[in-house]
């Protein structure tokens, strides 16, 4: 199991290369070269599977020869024992044929602790075999920045650094990051706004000064190996519904497009998917270009689930290279001309290829709203605002398959829509509330990249 670059299919890295390296240096995305089939009937037949087993019999088929089975048997084990719900991915039927899959039961009560977990734990194993140490460095407007603090915290040969931008994340959001107590955690205030911190974070990964006295590394969903740590719950959601002569469909939450892009990998590796849906928000190039072939850059817009407010969504080029044969080539031709002209009409075969295993929707803050009220009124769920950009598709839907809406994040973080929704103070789970009277610490930094890389260079 090798893999090359959407960017150049020439190369030839290992899993232990490309999780280290996270974005190929061609600035394409790692891909595998081949894909592996996961024998479904083997899973289904083993009754007393967990989430964490069944991580470590997805994952061993793509580490190559780099990790042994007992070893990813550890790592994944570690990796789940602090999820508070015992089935860690809960499928929650609200009626017939149709669930919602709780990805908010991790440390920090965001699906992106489902991958990274287990990718902060890889690191750390691969770190210490080959006698390396990193850095990791992040900027965040909230959700992301947590999770990686999370999984790193404490990881003898990571450091991490995260930048959020002064008083402009939620209360709980920056303090599920500043009363994290671990010495090689570090949280940088900017007084400045989210898009500061990441041209600072963008122009330190390419700062002489830093890169010639630590590697630095990113965390986020580019990462191979987080994408192969979600496609877990797709097949956990199907064992799960025990509804194993069925098709199933997932509807995903999107953002950067990893998510629904696991979804795919799970497709494509043996889970009997017959669609995937897409919901975005009101920044909507996956939705415009699934259904018109229009990817074209606006403006990100503010809205009521920021974790989904993105224009480029980064693994939809793995989707492109894959739709394209693997031709690096003529993938390299279409993100250039995207990043020169903002724009690229996508037709015909390409196009075609996409809506079959595509189908998409966009989603205005009023409408996630009246999705909230909605699933409470008639199901007594209450879903947080990105969770109910799917569950609008999940209502209409109707055929004889098993449907799956993911839920991506505990509503208690975001009090604010819940209370507009449906007038209701969510029950906060016990370790948020606890964090709320915690000690914090973080540095105020000034909005420019040399107080940064000073404050980085001397803690290191
Ligand atoms: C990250 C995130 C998303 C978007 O997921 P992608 O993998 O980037 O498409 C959606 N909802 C929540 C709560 C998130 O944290």
């Amino acid at each position: 199991m090798n893999y090359f670059s959407t960017r150049n299919s020439r190369i030839d890295k290992t899993f232990d290369q490309i999780i280290i390296e996270g974005l190929s240096a061609d600035g394409g995305l790692f891909m595998p070269k081949s894909w592996p089939k996961i024998n479904l009937n083997n899973l289904i037949d083993n009754k007393g599977l967990t989430y964490a087993d069944l991580a470590s019999t997805i994952l061993i088929n793509f580490v190559g020869d780099t990790i042994s089975k007992s070893e990813l048997d550890i790592i994944s084990k570690e990796s789940f024992k602090n999820f508070s719900h015992k089935d860690v991915a809960p499928l929650v039927e609200i009626s017939k044929g149709k669930y919602i899959l709780e990805l908010f039961h991790g440390p920090t009560y965001a699906f992106k602790d489902y991958p990274l977990q287990i990718v902060g734990n890889l690191f750390q194993y691969f770190l210490a075999k080959n006698n390396k140490k990193i850095t990791v460095i992040g900027a965040t407007s909230g959700d992301t920045g947590s999770a990686a603090i999370e999984a790193c915290k404490d990881k003898e040969n990571i450091k991490v650094f995260i930048l959020h931008p002064f008083k402009k994340t939620s209360e709980i959001q920056r303090k599920q990051m500043t009363t994290v107590e671990s010495n090689n955690v570090h949280n940088i205030a900017i007084n400045g706004t989210f898009d500061d911190c990441q041209k600072i974070v963008k122009d330190l990964f390419v700062s002489e000064d830093i890169n010639k006295i630590t590697s630095l590394s990113a965390i986020n969903s580019i990462n191979w190996a987080r994408i192969i740590s979600q496609t877990v719950y797709f097949y956990w959601a199907f064992l799960q519904s025990k509804d194993f002569n069925s098709k199933i469909n997932f509807i995903v939450p999107t953002g950067n497009f990893g998510n629904v892009y696991a979804a795919h990998v799970a497709g494509i590796t043996g889970l009997p998917i017959r669609k995937l849906y897409v919901s975005t928000n009101e920044n909507d190039i996956m939705h415009r270009t699934l259904k018109y072939g229009d990817m074209s850059l606006k403006k990100v817009k503010s809205t009521i689930s920021p974790s989904m407010d993105i224009q480029i969504s980064s693994n939809f080029e793995r989707q492109l290279f894959e739709s394209l044969n693997c031709d690096s080539d003529k993938l390299k031709d279409l993100m250039t001309e995207f990043y020169k002209n903002k724009k690229y009409i996508i037709k015909d075969k390409l196009l075609k290829n996409l809506r079959d295993i595509y189908e998409s929707e966009s989603f205005k803050d009023e409408e996630i709203i009246k999705t909230i009220q909605y699933f409470y009124e008639k199901y007594n769920y209450i879903s947080d605002p990105h969770t109910a950009t799917s569950l609008n598709t999940l209502k209409k839907i109707d055929n004889k398959d098993i449907n799956v809406s993911l839920a991506c994040a505990h509503p208690a973080k975001f009090p604010d829509s819940i209370i507009k929704a449906i007038n209701i103070n969510v029950k906060r789970p016990e370790k948020l509330n606890k964090i709320l009277n915690m000690k914090e610490k973080y540095i105020k930094l000034d909005n420019n990249i040399e107080s940064v890389k000073s404050f980085i260079i001397e803690n290191l």
